[in-house]
């Protein structure tokens, strides 16, 4: 017998301590692309022609699953799957279960996604037995024809009946509404009410400048600090005290009973509690929304990292975590050139 015989093992400290950044943030999010490509083209996200990445950029479903575990393995807690639209990604549904294995074990504490909800009524049974609980479905109009032309041809049944297949296999849904000035501002109330009878969350998301799009996105920028100075001119607005490291800030509405979020990247400073870090599809960290800092995991990965080595990797990028992001919609130009699709809303 050694003199250290009786000393436990320790878990190799690449594994074993948690990610945190240079300023001390613990990063615990992870939101994964796992596709750039789309069946919609909304106006603020994408131009009406895109050229979609080569398929042999994208990270392959292997690849995906790899890096994400990555992260479970260096302590990330929420992985949140997007895109594109993360539903039209060939072979999506076994990601979710495999990544569902980290769920089974403890280690990951949620597996969710944001989608556009075209295609929720066909997969949202698979996604709640994946152990899936909750979804982000984005809608910005209860028009239809309004909303044909903000996504330049869907067709707003599909998601809301996406909407209530995920709630009828047993997932939360909250929805996620893009507030535009001369589109569905006036709506705004309506879709609060839309959301909250159905015992959705809605959740406003200001405008940010990210990629080109075809239209000047200033003309239809809308502060949500006049929505919500408009909304408490006949609802009453309890502060909750709710908080996700991100953007976003949540109030009750005293008259439906239902939370309302606003997500205000532009005009608040929520990044001295961020938790979060993006991978694209194509395997480049951003561990900013609003900076151009990238670290190329997919070169990691295809040259054929130990696990160790893509750990330090990840580590690497996260230490240079920037200290706040960028954002102002008075230029003209994207403050980020990469689009909102490739980088994950
Ligand atoms: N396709 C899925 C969807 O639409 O939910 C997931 C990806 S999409 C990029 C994620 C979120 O980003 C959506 O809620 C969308 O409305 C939002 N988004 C896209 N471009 C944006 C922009 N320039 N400013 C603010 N939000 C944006
Ligand atoms: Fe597609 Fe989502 Fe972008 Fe709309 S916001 S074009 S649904 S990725």
């Amino acid at each position: 017998m050694t003199p250290y015989d009786d000393i436990a093992p320790r878990p190799s400290p690449v594994a074993a301590a948690p990610l945190v950044d240079g300023f001390g943030r613990t990063v615990s999010y992870l939101r994964l692309s796992v596709t750039d490509r789309c069946d919609l083209r909304c106006v603020y996200c994408m131009a009406e022609h895109m050229t979609f990445l080569p398929k042999a950029e994208v990270l392959t479903l292997e690849e995906l699953d790899r890096i994400a575990s990555a992260f479970v393995a260096l302590g990330t807690r929420k992985i949140r799957l997007t895109g594109g639209e993360p539903l039209v990604r060939k072979g999506m549904m076994d990601l979710v279960r495999g990544l569902g294995r980290h769920l089974a074990t403890g280690a990951l504490k949620e597996l969710t996604l944001t989608t556009n909800g075209t295609r929720l009524a066909e997969f949202a049974p698979d996604l709640a037995a994946a152990g899936v609980r909750r979804v982000n479905v984005s809608m910005d109009t209860l028009k239809p024809d309004l909303f044909r032309r903000l996504t330049r041809g869907g067709d707003l049944g599909k998601v809301q009946a996406g909407v209530a297949a995920a709630q009828a296999a047993g997932l939360s849904v909250k929805i996620n509404a893009v507030a535009l000035k001369d589109s569905n501002a006036a709506e705004i109330p309506e879709l609060v009410r839309w959301a909250h009878e159905r015992g959705c969350d809605l959740t406003l998301i200001e405008t940010m400048p990210m990629g080109e799009v075809d239209a000047d996105r200033t003309d239809e920028f809308l502060s949500l600090r006049d929505v919500r100075a408009e909304l408490e001119s006949f609802w009453t607005l309890e502060d909750l005290p709710l908080s996700t490291g991100g953007p976003a800030r949540y109030v009750r509405v005293a008259e439906t009973g239902g939370r309302l979020g606003f997500i205000t990247p532009l005009s608040h400073n929520f990044c001295e509690s961020c938790n979060r870090v993006r991978l694209t599809c194509t395997g480049t960290l951003h561990t900013c929304l609003g900076q151009e800092d990238a670290t190329d995991l997919r070169a990691v990965i295809r040259a054929g990292a130990t696990d160790a080595e893509l750990a330090e990797a990840i580590r690497g990028g996260v230490d240079a975590k920037p200290k706040g992001h960028d954002f102002q919609i008075a230029r003209k130009a994207p403050a980020v050139a990469r689009h909102m699709s490739t980088t994950g809303g």
